[in-house]
């Protein structure tokens, strides 16, 4: 069965924990819950 991340927060550091969750396991679900109107965007 797939691990599943939870990340909760779409500011900063929400996206850059993701993001490295996902380059250690691509096959990762992951779920970010963001209570604004907006997440975090850098190239
Ligand atoms: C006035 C000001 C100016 C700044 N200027 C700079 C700058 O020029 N350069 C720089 O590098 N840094 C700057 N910083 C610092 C930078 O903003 C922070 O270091 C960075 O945003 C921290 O990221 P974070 O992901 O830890 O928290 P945040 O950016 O606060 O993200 C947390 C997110 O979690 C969400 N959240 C909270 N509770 C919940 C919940 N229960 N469910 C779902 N979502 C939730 C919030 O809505 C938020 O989007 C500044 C900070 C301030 C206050």
């Amino acid at each position: 069965m797939a691990k599943h991340l939870v990340v909760v927060g779409g500011g900063a550091g929400g996206p850059s924990a993701a993001a490295e969750a996902r380059r250690h396991d691509p096959s990762l679900k992951i779920t970010m819950l963001e209570k604004g109107e907006f997440v975090s965007y850098s190239a």
